[in-house]
């Protein structure tokens, strides 16, 4: 299934509708998109009877951040060797952890403003936790998975390298800079259509004049650690809550690896694609 949130309302989404939970659950479940996760398997088994094409069209502008307030945002640094090459730094022997502030999150298909002249893109897998834990094991983290969104981790490097060490949390925080969506979609949705360790994911930038170009294209099986790896990693250190997100990293591509540099400029969009999970659309625009 593919779970939204349509103007700050939990839906289900089949295609082209959307199912409102509250309304279709006789208020078994509320409307908020984030509170699901508390309730995952009691929520999953109602939802896995519901037929969400029989639901109302909508408009995807009209979509919230698919887990808008996540108890903890943990997101991964250098988690692709190229992208660690490209950014010229090390690989790392545990992961690069910092987070992304809940108020930086954003709509599946949004404007954001730029920060400057420095923004950058980085497309990333966001797993989703539904029932959270401690010293959860490698071979035991996809059950504690909800589902799987795209998410693209906005990134102001000027500020995100303000002085040493890096401030790469506050750097990846401003306002609309952590778009996710347009769906969180379970795991037994996507097993039919892809290998879930193994989605191709990228980003096409479209300018104001019409032209297109790839920024990133890769696979997640490149992860230096996987999903898997990092559940256990994480939770060996911190309990993991219901409806935390953990942005995974992101493939070479972005504008900070180029020569010259490259960054964002008002006029343009950038569209993320992972396989299986769809596509979200940011436009950028001056501040
Ligand atoms: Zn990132």
């Amino acid at each position: 299934m593919r779970i939204a949130n349509l103007s700050s309302r939990l839906v289900l989404l089949k295609r082209d509708r959307a199912l409102d939970v509250e309304k279709a659950s006789d208020g078994r479940f509320g409307p908020n998109p984030q509170s699901v996760y508390e309730r995952w398997s009691e929520f999953t088994r109602w939802a896995a009877d519901q037929d969400a094409s029989a639901g109302d069209p909508f408009d995807p502008r009209d979509l919230g951040p698919a887990v808008p307030r996540p108890p903890q945002v943990f997101a991964i640094g250098l988690n692709y060797a190229n992208h660690a090459d490209e950014s010229g730094l090390k690989l790392p022997e545990n992961p690069m952890v910092f987070t992304k502030f809940v108020s930086s999150f954003t709509g599946a298909d949004v404007e954001i403003e730029l920060s400057g002249d420095t923004v950058d893109w980085e497309v990333e897998l966001v797993a989703v936790i539904g029932e959270g834990g401690r010293d959860i094991p490698a071979s035991e983290a996809w059950d504690h998975v909800a589902g799987l969104t795209i998410g693209q981790d906005v990134s102001d490097r000027t500020v995100q390298f303000w002085g040493e060490p890096a401030q790469f949390s506050i750097g990846k925080s401003l306002k609309g800079f952590a778009p996710i969506g347009p769906a969180v979609v379970t795991l037994d949705e996507l097993a039919s259509v892809a290998d879930r360790s193994d989605l191709a994911i990228g980003c096409t930038l479209a300018r104001a004049d019409g032209s297109t170009e790839v920024l990133q294209s890769g696979r997640t099986r490149d992860m230096i650690f996987p999903i898997p790896e990092l559940v256990e990693r994480l939770s060996a250190l911190v309990e993991l809550l219901p409806g935390d997100v953990i942005f995974t990293g992101t493939p070479d591509g972005v504008g900070l690896g180029r020569t010259p540099r490259v960054y964002l400029e008002a006029g343009q969009s950038v569209t993320s694609e992972i396989e299986g999970l769809g596509s979200i659309r940011q436009r950028y625009v001056a501040s």
